[in-house]
């Protein structure tokens, strides 16, 4: 039953409520500095997000030619010429930690920067009113409509917008499965309908969440649904950067020609003509003037509402502007502004945004091509044949990561000379030696067994090593294991 403090809301619910009713937010159109930044993050954002499963990468023969790609079927994720298996998905880990410290960095610098400016859900909500405005028209046209009674031109006007809407939440429900199989053709199979049936649930449930959070719940998926707000109050200090009115140059607040009669009077009157263009402009309805607020994205348009007005007026801008916590209490102060951008925190971030990053960078500069895993036969872990030998099973799982078929020779070592090593479809190269071929990009599986001869079989368990060794480049890998013999 929390009251809001933006204006236009409801400020005191009644007793008998639990919630406050939404109060509809029409935000108007403005131009200036903020408002361009928006729309060219807002263009590159989506064009990245649409374009990115058509760009081509070649790898070779028999491997998908898309650069960004999660291969489900092939247990592969392709980043350009970055290639993920399964078992390094400790890369996409640190990708995600790189992408929260990075997001810790921009709220110490400059607040909830992110929430302003790159955050889907303000992207496609930007992009959804710019369709609303371009059928219902500017604030104050939108109201009349929403007041009016139903006409052809109320319901054309509202399809149109309507069906605007569900295409662009269609195509981004359409665009995110493209980044799951090779875009040109499962485009095609979307449109001729031969898609897989995944394919149009996943499209089914993005163009809803779309449609549903850029169209209607908007800013109060910002205000009540998204916790990052919530958890920024512990990444931020007084030297963060974040949109500030100042209250010292614009109170006492009163309108152009009362300003002037106070003037006139010799009494005091602040810049703040308290016209509310910097609340009309406001995506979330936010009155900034009344503090920070949780409400607030800082996306910074109230700051170019209100320094369009300040320059009609022939006043100095930056009213409400990005402005620190300690400056707003300078100010007030009569003293001059300070910043300190870099600052412990900062720094922290920024050290571990580098090490985190050049750890995972050498790591993927380093990475082997080649990989061996082994796995001992559980039951039973040794058998005595007839002629005395015993003989342990194990299954073998070569991995070449190289975009080409080679061929590894597999030895195992740390048995006696008289050990002899079997593997089912593999060439003999000597008694412990044997090749296998795997094909590109591909594991290979292969059942391998151990024989040693009872009287050279001196300890119920020997430390045994299977080494892998590519034959072309000598590039190796190795895995240690057991051989198994009844107890001595
Ligand atoms: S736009 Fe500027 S002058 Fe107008 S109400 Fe907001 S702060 Fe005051
Ligand atoms: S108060 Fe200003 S910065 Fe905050 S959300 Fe509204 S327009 Fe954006």
């Amino acid at each position: 039953m929390a009251s809001s403090t933006a204006v236009g809301r409801q400020e005191t619910p009644e007793p008998d409520q639990f919630y406050e009713a939404r109060q509809k937010v029409y935000p108007q159109s403005v131009t200036g500095t903020f408002r361009r930044i928006k729309w060219g993050l807002l263009l590159c954002c989506l064009a990245v997000y649409y374009l990115i499963p058509f760009i081509r990468w070649e790898r070779g023969p028999g491997q998908p030619s898309q650069a960004v790609l999660v291969d489900f079927p092939s247990r592969r994720a392709y980043f350009f010429f970055i290639e993920i298996w399964p078992q390094e998905v400790y890369y996409i880990t640190g990708l995600l930690i790189l992408a929260a410290i990075s997001l810790f960095l921009m709220t110490a610098i400059a607040g909830r920067v992110w929430c302003g400016f790159l955050c889907p859900q303000t992207i496609w909500t930007d992009l959804y009113m710019a369709v609303e405005r371009f059928f219902e028209g500017d604030r104050h046209d939108r109201i009349d409509l929403d007041k009016a009674p139903w006409t052809a031109d109320k319901v054309l006007r509202k399809v149109g917008k309507h069906a605007s809407w569900l295409l662009i939440a269609w195509c981004t429900g359409g665009a995110w499965v493209l980044y799951f199989a090779d875009a040109p053709t499962l485009l095609k199979d979307i449109v001729t309908l031969q898609a897989p049936m995944a394919a149009y649930i996943w499209i089914g449930i993005l163009t809803f969440t779309t449609y549903a959070l850029a169209g209607f719940m908007r800013e109060q998926i910002c205000i009540f649904m998204c916790p990052w707000p919530r958890i920024q109050a512990a990444l931020t200090d007084e030297w963060a950067l974040n949109v500030s009115y100042r209250v010292d140059r614009g109170e006492p607040r009163a309108g152009v020609r009362q300003g002037v009669q106070l003037r006139a009077q010799g009494q005091h009157v602040g810049d703040c003509i308290d016209c509310r263009s910097c609340t009309f402009v406001c995506p979330t309805g936010t009155d900034i003037r009344l503090g920070p607020q949780l409400s607030c994205i800082q996306c910074g348009l109230c700051i170019d509402a209100c320094n369009a007005v300040m320059a009609k007026l022939k006043r100095p801008g930056n009213l409400i502007a990005y402005d620190t916590d300690i400056n707003i209490q300078r100010h007030a102060q009569g003293l001059p502004p300070m910043r300190k951008l870099i600052r412990p925190r900062s720094i922290l971030y920024i050290v571990i945004i580098l090490v985190i990053g050049g750890v995972m960078a050498f790591s993927l500069a380093t990475r082997a091509s080649v990989g061996v895993n082994v796995l001992h036969d559980r039951n039973p872990t040794y058998v005595v044949n007839s002629d005395g030998t015993i003989r342990n099973g194990y299954t073998i799982r070569l991995i070449n990561k190289a975009p080409a078929a080679r061929t590894f020779e597999i030895s195992v070592d740390g048995l006696p000379a008289s050990a002899r090593l079997e593997i089912a479809g593999a060439t003999r190269d000597g008694p412990k030696t044997m090749s296998l071929s795997v094909g590109v990009d591909q594991t290979r599986e292969a059942r391998a067994l151990v024989f040693v001869p009872a009287a050279d079989s001196r300890a119920a368990s020997t430390d045994v090593t299977f080494l892998i060794r590519e034959t072309s480049t000598g590039e190796s890998a190795r895995h240690h294991d057991f051989f198994k013999a009844p107890g001595q």
